[in-house]
């Protein structure tokens, strides 16, 4: 049986212009791809999500700014609100435009609660720096939570697991003190990069202690660094806290070709991780597992490991060379040569002096948290 895709032509209306690293025009390479491949998803196209519901997790203040920006009303106090900075500009239509996204998250966290699928796929979204009351970092509104909270108000426990290189701030400061919603960062750490938290301290409040937990990693971690502490800390939380559904968002920004960060992931990276976390939800949540997309700025490797996640999900064979028409396409379209396999070429960076370093650092940062956390996983 195939998962589940979620993808409406309106996510491509989310564009903050041609300059903006946040480009929809890597879901548009994506698809070209998946289609060149004869594997062009048959999604579902969901409907847009309703202002009450950006409002379950959005305080009012935030709604109305967010509003008025996408209908040009020019309110005095909208970068208060993290509007018309540069990382969030303004642009008209937002508001429709950020809740086509939220509707695909929410309409696939629907079809898991309901108990249509278990996996499912939704092609966009993963908006996770956006806070309650606070649209930051190429964020509007916060389509993960905005799903996170449906699903906990069915009574499901979730545990969101964030692969994007910055840290998934929104979602842990929305959850900070539930009990019933477990976030997970990997991350470049804050001290070298956006948006500076995602520490090892920040465990969560309340009833919530002890069930965010992060993983704030050196920058030029390599694959096998970063899968290590991943699967030092993931698997034995998810063993303690039992969720009935994994949240993934799926970032592709911590590939090595990333231009905003500086992990040094490989697609061959990529594929173990999502090996992984298949392997994690059919063993911990009872396969359920819902999968966004999320930061990734370099179009060729962002459309390679989304091409890759989507295979795998798919159980499809994965491809070696990728199709001549598709490469002449995108090479003509973006004025550049792209790379003619689905994995990356050997040898695609220069090899790192310090990697012991980096390794025992990211080891003891990864047992630190553990420890942290562990008293409170009773
Ligand atoms: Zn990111």
């Amino acid at each position: 049986m195939s998962v589940p895709v979620f993808y409406s032509p309106h996510y491509l209306e989310y564009n903050f212009g041609p300059q903006h690293p946040f480009n929809p025009m890597r879901l548009e390479m994506l698809l070209d791809l998946l289609g060149t491949l004869g594997q062009a998803p048959l999604s579902v196209e969901p409907p847009q999500a309703t202002r009450e519901e950006v409002r379950g997790v959005h305080l009012e203040a935030l709604v109305r700014r967010v509003e008025a920006a996408s209908h040009g009303v020019p309110l005095p106090d909208l970068a208060a609100y993290g509007l018309g900075t540069g990382d969030t500009p303004i642009f008209p239509g937002m508001d429709e435009a950020t809740r086509w996204l939220v509707g695909g998250t929410l309409e696939a966290a629907r079809w898991i609660a309901r108990g249509e699928a278990r996996e499912v796929l939704q092609l966009g979204g993963g908006l996770h720096h956006a806070q309650a009351d606070l649209a930051s970092g190429f964020c509007v509104y916060n389509d993960l939570s905005i799903a996170i909270r449906h699903l906990s108000s069915q009574g499901l426990r979730v545990a969101y697991v964030d692969i994007d290189v910055h840290h998934g701030d929104g979602v842990q400061w929305i959850h900070y003190e539930e009990e019933n919603v477990l976030t997970f960062s990997l991350h470049e750490s804050g001290r070298y990069l956006f948006p500076g938290t995602g520490q090892i301290h920040e465990i969560g409040k309340a009833a919530g202690t002890g069930r965010k937990l992060n993983l704030p990693l050196e920058p030029f971690t390599e694959d096998g660094s970063y899968l290590e502490v991943f699967q030092m800390a993931l698997e034995p939380a998810l063993r303690w806290f039992r969720p009935d559904v994994m949240v993934i968002q799926g970032g592709a920004d911590a590939h090595y070709l990333d231009p905003l960060a500086e992990l040094l992931l490989t697609t061959r990276g990529y594929a173990q991780l999502f090996r992984l976390l298949r392997q994690y939800s059919a063993e911990f949540s009872g396969g359920r597992a819902l999968y966004t997309l999320g930061g990734g700025y370099n179009l060729d490797s962002s459309s390679r490991v989304w091409a890759l996640l989507y295979l795998s999900l798919q159980n499809q064979p994965l491809p070696d060379h990728l199709p001549e028409d598709w490469l002449r396409r995108w090479g003509t379209r973006l004025g550049h040569f792209l790379t003619h396999t689905l994995h990356d070429p050997e040898g695609g960076y220069a090899e790192i002096p310090r990697r012991l370093e980096i390794e025992a650092r990211n080891r003891q940062v990864a047992a630190r948290m553990l420890e942290t956390v562990r008293p409170y996983w009773r």
